[in-house]
């Protein structure tokens, strides 16, 4: 992709209402747009972050055997009604459509997807299963100050499983969390994302959240030493609770416990039958014997994952994306004037893409040599490519990765392989 092509452009200053770090980086960049509060365009860059991030969860939810769907945002209220959560969700959007009729737009499809799947389940046979999409949620959060990490419009996987019995479930909540786990390390976020209790559904002690760990969190967690799970503030009353989950627990060993501030990445639920209840879906087991079909649900955000890693993974420069989640996987950057030059760096950009690396090729004529380089550790690919007069009179090209402090002269015949290998 040429820069000068390119329909966006790096800003100095963005004056918005969201003062948040990832809404002023990824605006700067050229990578999103602020519509209202909570309510962003994705331009061409961050398009493409957006899309990697949800091809990775897409590729860990296909491992787990689980089928990808899309279901309406637009939702007639009677099966909010049939759940009795038409009133109880404080953030459901609710309208009018033709003929006075209430809608709802839907922040989560329990709803939607029990009656569906429940028409193709008639015994034992047709399970488990499990069906997931990828989808726009609508929200009315009533504070949307925080950038991607909470809007109004915004992207999530929902995943829904459906099992015989309990054991089922157990078994698909155990893959879920490794293919969780899965998603957080590939987006770069491995490290710093915890297996956290949190407080149930109806139907189990406690749902588990992922929550990246970052002074920029809006919720607390504990951690238990020496381990990557945590404890969600709102459970540290539950002393039962909390004797499951610590190692030895005494009473007041959470007092000990390191307070952290978090982002909840994700959050997944056994449901047990609280939506197979309300719209009646059983299958006949193998004694013939009707029962009912019990459920799991899996929600993680893609959007907010994007903002968090643009919170958590930034420097004071700008934008770092981990090499699966990158726009492109290397930022060119021309300083050739001399036409010579300029074709032999053309000749590189080519190359470069022949051999299968996804390029960002800063072409830009009549720009200086400093906004090229700040616009590079602002978009935050993961390597930087120099080429100039001077780089060229050696043969060389400048390298450096994006969390490097200082560039290395490489030779261009092992410039190439280098960049193959990593
Ligand atoms: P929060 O407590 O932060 O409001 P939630 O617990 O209501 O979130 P869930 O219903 O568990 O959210 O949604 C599943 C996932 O969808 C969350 O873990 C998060 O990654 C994402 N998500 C939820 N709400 C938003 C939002 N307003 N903006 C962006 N992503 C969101
Ligand atoms: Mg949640």
């Amino acid at each position: 992709m040429r820069l000068s092509a390119l329909v966006t452009k790096t800003v100095k200053d963005v004056s918005q209402s969201d003062v948040s770090r990832n809404a002023q980086l990824l605006t700067k960049a050229g990578f999103v747009d602020q519509l209202m509060a909570g309510v962003y365009s994705y331009l061409p860059m961050g398009l493409r972050v957006l899309s990697n991030i949800e091809n990775i969860i897409r590729e860990e939810m296909e491992t787990i055997g689980a089928q990808e769907i899309l279901m309406p945002a637009l939702q007639p209220r009677e099966i909010w009604d049939q759940t009795e959560r038409w009133d109880k969700v404080d953030v459901l959007f609710k309208l009018k459509g033709a003929g006075d009729r209430d809608l709802a737009l839907g922040p989560t499809h329990e709803e939607v997807v029990t009656p569906l799947i429940g028409r193709f389940i008639q015994s034992y046979r047709d399970l488990p299963k499990a069906v997931y999409q990828i989808q726009t949620k609508f929200r009315n959060e009533p504070c949307a100050k925080s950038g991607l990490l909470r809007g109004r419009e915004f992207r999530m996987k929902d995943m829904y499983s459906f099992h015989m019995d309990q054991r089922g479930l157990d078994d698909f909540y155990k893959l879920a969390i490794e293919a969780y786990k899965n998603v957080y390390r590939r987006c770069g976020l491995g490290d710093s994302t915890l297996l956290t209790y949190a407080s149930g559904g109806v139907f189990s002690k406690y749902s588990h959240e992922f929550q990246t760990v970052t002074p920029y969190g809006e919720d607390i967690v504990y951690r238990v030493p020496d381990t990557d799970i945590a404890i969600n503030k709102e459970l540290m009353n539950d002393r039962d609770a909390l004797a499951g989950i610590i190692p030895n627990y005494k009473e007041g060993d959470e007092k000990n416990l390191e307070e952290l501030k978090a982002i909840e990445v994700g959050n997944i639920f056994k449901l047990g039958s609280r939506f197979t209840d309300s719209f009646n879906v059983e299958y006949a087991g193998v004694d013939g014997e009707k029962r009912k079909v019990v459920m799991g649900c899996y929600g993680i955000g893609p959007s907010r994952i994007m903002g968090t890693i643009a919170e958590v993974l930034s420097d004071d420069r700008g934008l770092v994306w981990p090499d699966e989640v990158a726009p492109y996987h290397v930022h060119l950057v021309s300083l050739c004037r001399d036409e010579s030059d300029i074709s032999r760096c053309e000749e590189i950009y080519a190359k470069l893409k022949s051999i299968g690396i996804s390029v960002l090729y800063d072409d830009r004529q009549g720009v200086q040599a400093g906004q090229k380089l700040g616009d590079a550790d602002l978009m935050g690919m993961p390597r930087r490519v120099v080429v100039s007069a001077k780089t060229l009179a050696d043969n060389c090209v400048e390298f450096m990765a994006r969390g490097d402090k200082e560039a290395t002269l490489t030779p261009l015949q092992t410039f190439y392989s280098v960049l193959v290998e990593d």
